[in-house]
C-alpha cells in the first residue's frame, strides 16, 4: 500500500511504543478530578461574561463595534445583556455627567453579585477631557466599585477586547485566592 493512501491513524496498536506510567492519584483515584469550587465557579463565570452595557458618550460607538461581528466576543463568552438583573459586567463606555449618577448606582445595585465594572475611556476614569468640569463625574470609581480601567480617548474596540481579558485573569485569580487570607 503506497504512503498516501493510509488513513491517519493506521497501524496504531494500544499498548505498543512510549506511554506515560500510571500517577500515584490515578491508581488511587481513578477518574477522580480534585479542584477548589471557586476556582471551579470562576472558570465557568470568567467565560460567559454577559455585560450591561449602555453607552453614556462616544466611547459607546468603540464598544458597540466591540460587540459586531468583525470583533466577536461572543467567541470570549462576552454576550451583551439589556437588563441588570442577569448581567454580570457593567461596561460605563462615555462621560458619566452628575445627572446619570443616581441611574448608574441603581443600575450597578440591581445586578446579581458576583458583579464586576469596567470604565471604559478617559471619561469614565478620570473626566478625560471634561476634567475639573462642573457637570461631570471625574471617574465612575466616584460612584461605584471599579476593576479594570481601559485608557483612550476613545479606546478601540481591541484595548476594550484586552480589558475584558484582564478582568478574566483577575476572576480566576481571586478564586484562587480566596480564602487564603483567613
Ligand atoms: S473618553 Fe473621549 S471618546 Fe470616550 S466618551 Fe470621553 S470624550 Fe468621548
Amino acid at each position: 500500500m503506497e504512503i498516501g493512501e493510509m488513513n491517519l491513524g493506521q497501524g496504531y496498536q494500544p499498548g505498543r511504543g512510549n506511554s506515560p506510567a500510571d500517577s500515584v492519584f490515578n491508581r488511587a483515584l481513578p477518574n477522580a478530578l480534585t479542584a477548589k469550587s471557586d476556582e471551579l465557579f470562576a472558570l465557568a463565570r470568567k467565560n460567559s461574561l454577559w455585560t450591561l452595557s449602555f453607552g453614556l458618550a462616544c466611547c459607546a460607538i468603540e464598544m458597540i463595534s466591540t460587540h459586531m461581528s468583525h470583533h466577536d466576543l461572543d467567541r470570549f463568552g462576552v454576550v451583551t445583556w439589556p437588563s441588570p438583573r442577569q448581567a454580570d459586567v457593567m461596561i460605563v463606555a462615555g462621560t458619566v455627567v452628575k445627572k446619570m449618577a443616581d441611574p448608574i448606582k441603581l443600575l450597578y445595585e440591581q445586578m446579581p453579585d458576583p458583579k464586576w465594572v469596567i470604565a471604559m475611556g478617559s471619561c469614565a476614569t478620570n473626566g478625560g477631557p471634561y476634567y475639573r468640569s462642573y457637570s461631570v463625574v471625574m471617574g465612575v470609581d466616584h460612584l461605584i466599585p471599579v476593576d479594570v480601567y481601559v485608557p483612550g480617548c476613545p479606546p478601540r474596540p481591541e484595548a476594550l477586547m484586552h480589558g475584558i481579558m484582564q478582568l478574566q485573569e483577575k476572576i480566576q485569580k481571586d478564586a484562587a485566592q480566596s480564602g487564603e487570607a483567613g
